[in-house]
């Protein structure tokens, strides 16, 4: 488990003196002078992926509104998450009684938040492409996934609020201290005008508001530790989590190159089916650390990854009816029927077996009418 991963208990103190109780302060006031900057009134959309990072953004955002008079409080703040529909199980538990809770509180503090939660379109889920549509379960060289399962959703809610309001501003939880690739890519793209934006460089109109780029993750964690939530309850269960997980995140993802985690090795907090990495780390963290309702889910996920190359489940031909050769090898086409009712009867089985919905009627029903269009081609 990599240290700056972890929920630290050192206490980190700053070259000036102010300690991280402090730091709380100041990030709050930053954020209350920008909420309130007369240059701009465009909503702002806070990815919030129940990651130690945005959890922070979205409490010292909470605070910062707080400490403003309600007749000022005129910025709407749009509070969105993304469910790939096969995220973590226990992941997508602590989101929602995140979101449960906030939305509680949001109710009697007032405040003109909203609290939403994108999926990827019925016709382009995990399993619909995969089981339905044939696709091999994605690796590093066909990663189909992240554009329809993250970037797509949570785009297209980005780009209906910019042409409803002229622009929007996303308020991301994103670090110089999480990676060499994230600082070079905070550090490249100058803010706007004397402002702390910077223009998205994929989502015309939209803009990004980074308010904790400067804070490590020690000062994360001993912030999170020491502050309870605006929306009640405390920290505790998000840093068990990261514990159980043995640490990395999947934050919000909006582009192919802020998402250098998604489906790598440092990412433990990604869907729970994700075979582009070689082992799953967080699900077998969750198993090890003595939740063994998740063993069967392991299980399956590696053996999605090993039937991927078998040639016997794949189509001699690619969707498009050719047959294929790259470097004089044969190019497999998607999987075949067979293959995919077979994936189809084992994670039905797996659900039966873990309890809990792994994939929704309404996914099988799309797989079956996919099936027939196949077959009656
Ligand atoms: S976590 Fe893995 S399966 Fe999920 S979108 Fe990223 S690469 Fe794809």
């Amino acid at each position: 488990m990599p240290a700056a991963s972890q929920p630290s208990a050192v206490s980190h103190h700053y070259d000036d003196g102010r300690d991280g109780t402090h730091c709380l302060d100041c990030i709050v006031a930053d954020i209350r002078r920008e909420y309130l900057s007369p240059a701009q009134n465009h909503p702002w959309i806070l990815g919030f992926s129940g990651g130690k990072d945005s959890t922070l953004v979205l409490h010292a955002v909470i605070n910062a509104m707080l400490g403003i008079d309600p007749e000022r409080r005129t910025r709407e703040v749009h509070i969105v998450s993304n469910d790939t529909l096969v995220e973590s199980p226990l992941v997508m538990a602590y989101l929602r009684s995140v979101q449960e809770r906030l939305r509680e509180a949001l109710g009697y503090l007032r405040l003109p938040v909203s609290v939403t939660t994108t999926r990827p379109d019925p016709a382009q889920t995990f399993w619909v492409l995969l089981i339905g549509r044939g696709y091999p379960s994605p690796n590093q060289n066909m990663r189909w996934c992240t554009d329809r399962l993250k970037i797509q959703p949570t785009s297209c809610y980005i780009l209906d609020h910019v042409s409803q309001h002229g622009a929007a501003i996303l308020v991301l939880g994103v670090r110089k201290d999480e990676s060499q690739s994230r600082r070079a890519s905070i550090e490249r793209h100058r803010n706007l005008n004397d402002s702390n934006l910077t223009p998205h460089t994929s989502l015309p109109g939209a803009l990004i508001y980074r308010p904790i780029m400067d804070l490590t993750t020690d000062d994360v964690w001993e912030i999170l530790a020491e502050h309870a939530p605006p929306w009640g309850g405390t920290h505790a269960d998000l840093i068990q989590l990261y514990r159980d997980a043995e640490g990395g995140e999947c934050p919000v993802v909006l582009s192919k190159d802020e998402a250098p985690g998604c489906g790598t090795n440092s990412s433990r907090f990604g869907c729970w089916t994700c075979t582009v990495v070689e082992k799953d780390r967080s699900l077998q963290g969750f198993v090890d650390a003595g939740r063994h309702q998740y063993q069967p889910l392991v299980d399956f996920r590696n053996w999605l990854r090993e039937i991927r190359n078998d040639p016997q489940h794949r189509s001699v031909e690619r969707r498009n009816g050719r047959i294929e050769f790259k470097d004089g090898k044969h190019v497999p086409g998607p999987f075949t029927i067979q293959a995919r009712r077979m994936i189809l009867d084992r994670l039905l089985e797996v659900q039966h077996e873990f309890g809990d919905i792994l994939i929704s009627q309404e996914e099988i029903d799309m797989i079956h009418s996919v099936w027939t269009q196949e077959l009656t081609r």
